[in-house]
Order: C-alpha cells, then sequence, then structure tokens
C-alpha cells in the first residue's frame, strides 16, 4: 500500500506546512483510502492535501487514534467538507460527530479483511494494524499506551513488519529489530536513536513524505 504523510511536526516536501500534530493517507490495496487522524488545524490539512493533490472526497474511512487535539483538530474541517466516511473511533472519544457511519471501538477487531485495530489500549488510545501482503502494518499516533504494547497486541492478527507514526518517549530499541519498515516521526522524541540503530530500516517522516509500505 502506498502511505502518505498529510500532517507532521517536520514537512518533507517543499510547500507543505509543518505543525504539531500528526496525519496520513493510506491508499489501500482495495483501491479505497482512509485518512488516519487529522492533525490540529482543519486548514493545514485541507490545504497540505491541496498541495499534494488530494481531493478530500476521495477518502472512503478516517480512523482516529486517540482524542488528543493535534490528532483531531483536522476533524471537523475534514467532514464538513465530505461527510460520507466511516469513521473508527476510540470508546474514549467524547461527543462523536456525524458521519456516514460511526463505529466506536473499544476491543481488539478487524474492521476489513485488511484492516484490524489494537482496540483502546492503556489511555484510550487505539492504533490501526494493516495487511500490506508482506505482513502488516502498524500506524500509531502518539503510541501513549506503549510501543511495546501496540506491537504485542497487532501480533495478535500476524507477523508485524512496519511501524508508522509517532512513538512518543519510546526508546526499547530493540523491538524495532525485526520489522523491514520503522518510519518514527510526529512526537517521537528519539528520532536520531533510531536512525542510527537502525539505518537500513529506518525510514524519514514530514509532511508530504510518501512511501510504499
Ligand atoms: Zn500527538
Ligand atoms: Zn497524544
Amino acid at each position: 500500500m502506498k502511505l502518505t504523510i498529510i500532517y507532521d511536526n517536520e514537512a518533507w516536501a517543499p510547500g507543505l506546512q509543518a505543525d504539531w500534530g500528526f496525519a496520513c493517507l493510506l491508499d489501500l490495496k482495495d483501491g479505497s483510502r482512509l485518512l488516519f487522524d487529522t492533525g490540529a488545524n482543519g486548514t493545514i490539512l485541507l490545504e497540505n492535501m491541496e498541495k499534494i493533490g488530494i481531493d478530500p472526497r476521495t477518502i472512503s474511512s478516517v480512523f482516529i487514534s486517540h482524542p488528543h487535539w493535534d490528532h483531531i483538530g483536522g476533524l471537523p474541517a475534514l467532514l464538513e467538507r465530505h461527510r460520507e466516511v466511516v469513521l473508527y473511533l476510540p470508546a474514549s472519544f467524547p461527543k462523536p460527530p456525524e458521519a456516514r457511519q460511526v463505529l466506536t471501538i473499544q476491543a481488539p477487531c478487524q474492521l476489513t479483511p485488511q484492516l484490524w485495530s489494537t482496540g483502546e489500549l492503556n489511555g484510550g488510545e487505539q492504533s490501526l494494524v494493516v495487511d500490506t501482503g508482506q505482513g502488516l502494518a502498524v500506524i500509531s499516533g502518539c503510541a501513549h499506551p506503549g510501543v511495546g504494547a501496540i506491537l504485542q497486541a497487532a501480533a495478535q492478527f500476524g507477523r508485524v513488519t512496519a511501524l508508522v507514526g509517532g512513538l512518543h518517549g519510546f526508546r526499547d530499541f530493540d523491538l524495532l529489530g525485526d520489522l523491514s519498515l520503522v518510519c518514527p516521526c510526529h512526537c517521537t522524541q528519539y528520532i536520531n536513536e533510531i536512525k542510527q540503530r537502525y539505518p537500513k530500516t529506518y525510514v524519514p517522516g514530514g509532511a508530504g513524505r510518501v512511501m510504499e509500505v
């Protein structure tokens, strides 16, 4: 699948705005498009999308990791533009907005033939698990529950080969040894350490970054 970072603390592509928060778009094997989180600000989200060439109306589902402002801030603006989406919300989400379909998730579960949620882990954050055809990719918002707990929860669905997203203060770097791709971005505090430790599998993040996962 193709993964495009739309919103990140750093900008990768010229012309895109960097801002504290995270959002990325997944072009899935079945041809559908899923938006993972929405960044902090709707204007920046929609402007970055436009500059990358993503029409919000082509998005069929939105997955929210956890209800922190830097992940849900862009949601109202996106829904205002395009409400015909399936919304996957963690049960910790305070006041679910209207959409074509709203699913509230608490326990680990399968969402589609190639998508799973880890369910809410300690603190109410869920991570997305995607079957890439060559193993599972885990997409993480901030990883508040801990990368170890997230990878362990994802492993119930198969072999995890990729990890993308915010990893917060994670520093148990041995856990990344079996992965073939790791893209630590957003709030990850030890990006340089991960890069030095895993130079072959490390992929830099940043808004506008496109990667085949
Ligand atoms: Zn965050
Ligand atoms: Zn957070």
